[in-house]
């Protein structure tokens, strides 16, 4: 049994020049490298569960998550994860409008295309689940009090009644958050995913989860060093050059 587990953040499946976007080549390339070394996914809840219950994970096990919907997750990302039998979840942005007809799309983010009702009951049918990431994808720390209720409590409600399931899982957009975006994800969340940088380990917290960007996997180099004790190390060391570049996009 394992102490720490990597949870993994994609967004976009596609080959535009953007941080949002992971080669479809290596993301397939870098997970057949996963699962050859013999890893295995489990559900984020099942990951919030040992944290909860102190019970460390299952070995070689690792979380795969997705942020925002887009299209490029049913084409391209699905295919690899059933192939590979991988479970995700993919947090959606559902947008302020409620539509759920089949063929309607979630409001683009970025520009792109994003999942349809019919992609995400799909995939709903196999080992993806659906976690909340508000209705318009603010950044919640600029939000007043009964904006950011209305932004997550919402966006749960909206994608509980579309799917037909319980979400229990949340993301902060851009991974921000303060005390009041906590303590109101709390209130209607098993967990909430930040993009604090680092493995998650028995001592996380559950509604500051840490994620490993798939930013910091863009080599087959990269995933092969994962289950490597060195990662950790790896991990460790990005994680000043990527506090000082935040700093000066402030
Ligand atoms: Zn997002």
């Amino acid at each position: 049994m394992a102490a720490a587990l990597p949870v993994l953040t994609f967004h976009a499946v596609d080959k535009l020049a953007s941080v949002n976007s992971f080669s479809p080549q290596l993301f397939r390339r870098g997970l057949q490298r996963l699962r050859q070394a013999g890893y295995q996914t489990i559900p984020l809840l099942e990951a919030i569960d040992c944290i909860k219950h102190q019970r460390r994970f299952p070995e070689r096990s690792l979380v795969i998550t997705f942020d925002d919907g887009y299209e490029s997750v049913y084409r391209l990302a699905f295919p690899v994860l059933q192939e590979l039998k991988f479970s995700a979840t993919v947090f959606l942005t559902v947008g302020i409008h409620p539509t759920t007809q089949l063929e309607a799309r979630l409001p683009s983010l970025e520009n792109r295309l994003m999942l349809s009702w019919r992609e995400i009951h799909e995939m709903q049918k196999y080992c993806i689940e659906f976690g909340a990431h508000t209705l318009t994808h603010p950044d919640l720390t600029t939000l007043s009090r009964q904006q950011i209720e209305v932004e997550i409590g919402e966006s749960k409600k909206r994608l509980e009644e579309a799917t037909g399931k319980a979400v229990s899982s949340f993301a902060y957009p851009f991974g921000r958050f303060d005390e009041r975006a906590r303590e109101i994800a709390q209130r209607h969340f098993a967990c909430a995913c930040s993009d604090k940088l680092g493995i998650a380990n028995l001592r996380s917290d559950c509604f500051a989860l840490q994620r490993v960007d798939a930013y910091y996997l863009r080599s087959e180099k990269l995933f092969a060093l994962l289950p490597t004790k060195f990662f950790n190390g790896y991990i460790l060391s990005r994680r000043v050059p990527r506090t000082v570049r935040r700093w000066f996009r402030k």
